[in-house]
């Protein structure tokens, strides 16, 4: 299996490319950033080192592809969110970064990314991770500093790092209720219903927006 920088960023692209309902050849080669890397050749090269396959106008990931597109994605998207979470970067430097960065990160660093940052789903701009082993186990040494609200005791508070909801009228009543990110919630309690405090006011929240909260618990 051949690992080569230009070589992962055509798989991204061609991941990125089958989640937007796509796997033309000709649209591959037109997005800029691949045309820097990549040209026919290099694909007849990937397909010849089977990491892809490619029939008339379209191209597919072959099963070593897949595997290294499939980590690349993965630290791509967590590098993001790194950046995003922890740093508070902004966008244009997020980008940069983010693609530097994610060549350089060994398997172990980016499961202990994912796990400091609660294993999130999304990437800041919605976009699924692809799951790691650390996501499929529970219970590792590393205590994450972003979880999901439901995972916070009564009395603590946490402060909201994002929501993940891609449902935009329940994060606009979310928003109406000052339920945003940096805003701070107190767990007032978990049973019957979960019931958070924000400034003054006590509100109950269905289990399936609790599980879209994701805050960074407050000592
Ligand atoms: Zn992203
Ligand atoms: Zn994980």
């Amino acid at each position: 299996m051949i690992k080569d920088k230009g070589v992962e960023e055509v798989l991204e692209f061609i991941w990125s490319q089958r989640e937007q309902g796509s796997n033309s050849v000709r649209e591959l080669l037109a997005i800029e950033e691949v045309a820097e890397e990549a040209d026919m050749e290099t694909l007849r090269r990937m397909a010849g080192n089977n990491l892809i396959k490619m029939d008339g106008d379209t191209v597919v990931l072959s099963l070593d592809g897949e595997k290294l597109a499939e980590a690349a994605i993965r630290r791509h998207r967590l590098a993001e969110r790194l950046l995003t979470e922890v740093l508070s970067l902004d966008a244009e430097s997020i980008e940069k970064n983010a693609c530097s960065f994610e060549h350089t990160l060994s398997h172990e660093v980016t499961d202990s990314i994912c796990t400091l940052l609660g294993h999130p789903p999304t990437c800041p701009h919605g976009l699924p991770i692809p799951k790691g082993d650390c996501c499929r186990k529970t219970g590792g040494e590393l205590k994450p500093i972003v979880q999901q609200l439901s995972a916070l005791d009564v009395g603590d508070t946490g402060r909201i790092a994002f929501i993940v909801s891609n449902i935009h009228s329940r994060l606009d009543k979310l928003g109406s209720l000052g339920i945003v990110p940096g805003s701070s919630v107190r767990v007032h309690q978990k049973r019957p219903a979960f019931v958070i405090q924000i400034g003054e006011t006590t509100l109950a929240l269905d289990p399936e927006i609790i599980k879209e909260i994701y805050v960074k618990k407050v000592f």
